[in-house]
């Protein structure tokens, strides 16, 4: 399936790299990425594992950054709550007694505004018994299909920048480089503890 999704990736990534220069809104830029990333998945989900009803996914660690996060709020018309700084992995509290605040009655209640995580997780198995959360440390082994690139580009979207002035000491001149930082990153539960309500 990699090999099958490389053509459709090179010709996004074309699409992408336009939409990164584009002089459009992020959310613009964000919802485009998502249609993008939609579209890989129309031709993966015939190989795939998931199917609705399927959810392990949805009781582990959900990252996003906080202007996906903006969107999704203002899409369902719920203000996210502010994060600060990265959210590490090992702060975060997921588990089957802990699931997405999205995720009702089975399914997900924002599927067409989930988070980039949620879109570009293909489970290429033949069924999910790799997605089961089991009680021990090592991170489960579920071949995902291969979505780095689009993943790059939600990260190149997001970072933050701003112009820094260096003082080089050996010329004593000042110089100007854009400088990248990462976003407020944090679990969908942090952002919307009550879900839609
Ligand atoms: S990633 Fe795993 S748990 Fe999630 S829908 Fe696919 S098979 Fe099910
Ligand atoms: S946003 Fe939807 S798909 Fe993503 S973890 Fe939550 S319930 Fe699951």
């Amino acid at each position: 399936m990699n090999e099958r999704a490389r053509p459709v990736k090179a010709l996004h990534q074309v699409r992408l790299n336009r939409i990164l220069d584009a002089d459009i809104r992020l959310d613009a830029k964000i919802s485009a990425l998502w249609e993008a990333v939609d579209e890989m998945g129309a031709i993966a989900a015939p190989h795939s594992a998931c199917r609705r009803g399927c959810s392990h996914c949805c009781h582990i660690p959900v990252l996003v950054p906080k202007q996906e996060a903006a969107l999704i709020g203002r899409r369902i018309g719920v203000k996210p709550a502010k994060v600060i700084g990265v959210t590490r992995l090992e702060e975060m509290r997921a588990g089957y007694d802990n699931p997405c605040p999205f995720l009702k009655g089975g399914a997900c209640s924002i599927y067409d505004s989930r988070p980039l995580a949620c879109r570009q997780q293909f489970n290429m198995d033949s069924d999910a018994l790799l997605c089961e959360l089991v009680d021990d440390d090592a991170p489960p082994k579920v071949p995902y299909l291969n979505m780095m690139d689009y993943t790059t580009v939600l990260a190149m979207m997001t970072a933050q920048s701003k112009e820094v002035r260096m003082l080089n000491p050996h010329t004593g001149r000042i110089s100007t480089a854009i400088e990248y930082s990462s976003p407020a990153v944090g679990d969908i539960r942090e952002f919307f503890p009550r879900g839609r309500s």
